[in-house]
């Protein structure tokens, strides 16, 4: 049995995102962190994601990395080639979803993808090529005011235009309405003219409907959600069988954390709520970089709260103080700031025998994994829409929760404690 899926994520928790969804699909799914350095057993996979960090990268690096991770996946021979990005089209201003989609299109001697950020189930949906979240419009969204891609353009267009090589089509809600055969249709007319078509979304049925009319093109673009329909274009071509698929984590013991490094509205929210009843700690890059607080503060508080229960973490804080500490440090030192901080805080957790890390943020969580080191997590059950309970297996297993910004209920962390517990 060969690997259909090869995907490839610009950031751990969409990584993450997708295997879950490709889980829950039907798919038996690998997650492995970035380029496996040597050989690695994918004999029962259906689904590989490599998980990148390459996001806020300069794009030349973001490409770089992508086409090598499309190059190891290529010696598969995968069926289809997955770009997941964020379902709010996460880019920074010069853009690396355009440039890597174009980089990937010519590795794999393609001329035409789809360009499909929606997740309807997370209220991010598309409605004539315009990007919302929940009610919103995406630039009037929390997402506004992301401290690293602030995304302040609605148009997947326009934004795509602006990022990539060609220019960029649209299917209409009224075309994809109809169903997978004149979705189809529309991506056949606009290939001769577009190198790339946003689809409008609104609702999971249209995601199915996207998915059966994508299941003759090579790379597919998008959020977790396009990947749902896939599984049965796959069983429809007789490759495999749709099986149930969410791996069987083992009981850890141990101490667990809260990490926060999402500055997103509703990371906030959760962040206030978890505060209510746990300990807490403030990262703040401003006190971190002159030196004022170091880790061995944090980690003499640890050993002096441990005993009480869950304890957190967190540098999330308000739009006005992001701004803040970004003038005084610059947006890319402070963020470095904060994700360095956290990383050397994980490496002296896990020493300090911590087994369970629940973390907000992409690259927030890029930042933790990294210091945890794994070479794969085995995908388990769904915590939320998008963010399976995982484990890094091993003599000394580790489960870990990776959220995206705005992913999750106010009782998130609570309810990713229980289910580690
Ligand atoms: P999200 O999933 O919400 O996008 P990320 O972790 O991807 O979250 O991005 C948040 C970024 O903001 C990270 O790079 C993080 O280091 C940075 N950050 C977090 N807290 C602060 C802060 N107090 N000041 C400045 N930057 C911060």
């Amino acid at each position: 049995m060969s690997v259909l899926l090869g995907c490839i994520a610009d950031d751990f928790t969409g990584a993450t995102d997708l295997a879950s969804f490709l889980v829950q699909s039907g798919m038996k799914t690998v997650q492995l962190i970035g380029i496996p350095n040597g050989p690695i057993d994918l004999s029962d996979a259906d689904a590989v994601v490599i998980a990148l960090k390459s996001r806020t990268l300069p794009s030349n690096l973001a490409v770089e990395q992508s086409i090598a991770a499309l190059k190891w996946l290529k010696k598969l021979n995968c069926e289809q080639y997955y770009f997941k990005y964020c379902s709010t089209f996460d880019s920074t201003e010069k853009g690396n979803i355009g440039p890597v989609t174009d980089a990937m299109l010519d590795e794999l001697g393609e001329s035409f993808t789809i360009i499909c950020p929606a997740l309807p189930v997370n209220g991010r949906t598309v409605y004539k090529g315009n990007l919302f979240v929940n009610d919103d419009l995406l630039s009037e969204s929390g997402m506004k005011n992301h401290p690293l891609t602030p995304m302040l353009d609605s148009n997947l267009m326009r934004i795509m235009a602006a990022q990539a090589s060609s220019s960029v089509g649209l299917v209409p809600l009224e075309v994809v309405s109809k169903g997978s055969e004149c979705i189809q249709q529309a991506f056949s007319e606009l290939a001769k003219t577009h190198r790339y078509a946003v689809v409008d979304t609104i609702c999971n049925e249209d995601l199915y409907s996207i998915g059966k009319a994508c299941s003759d093109l090579k790379l597919l673009t998008g959020g977790s959600g396009l990947s749902v329909g896939l599984a049965k274009n796959f069983q429809n071509k007789g490759l495999f069988e749709i099986r149930n698929n969410s791996a069987e984590l083992s009981k850890v013991k141990g101490d667990a954390v809260v990490l926060s490094g999402s500055c997103s509205v509703m990371t906030q929210k959760q962040v206030a709520r978890f505060k209510e009843n746990a300990r807490s700690m403030k990262i703040s890059p401003l006190d971190i970089s002159s030196g004022k607080t170091t880790l061995e503060d944090f980690l003499t508080w640890f050993d002096q709260n441990r005993s009480t229960g869950t304890l957190m973490f967190y540098a999330t804080d308000t739009p006005e103080n992001i701004k803040h500490v970004q003038d005084q440090l610059g947006i890319e030192k402070a963020s470095e700031t904060v994700e360095n901080f956290m990383a050397e805080l994980v490496s002296a957790l896990d020493k300090k025998g911590v087994t369970k890390y629940i973390v907000a943020g992409g690259e927030t969580s890029g930042a933790v994994v990294k210091a945890l080191k794994p070479a794969m997590l085995k995908i388990g059950g769904s915590i939320a829409p998008g963010i399976p309970l995982t484990e890094i297996a091993g003599d000394f297993p580790k489960l870990v929760a990776l959220k995206s910004g705005n992913f999750g209920d106010e009782d998130f962390f609570e309810k990713a404690l229980g289910m580690m517990a």
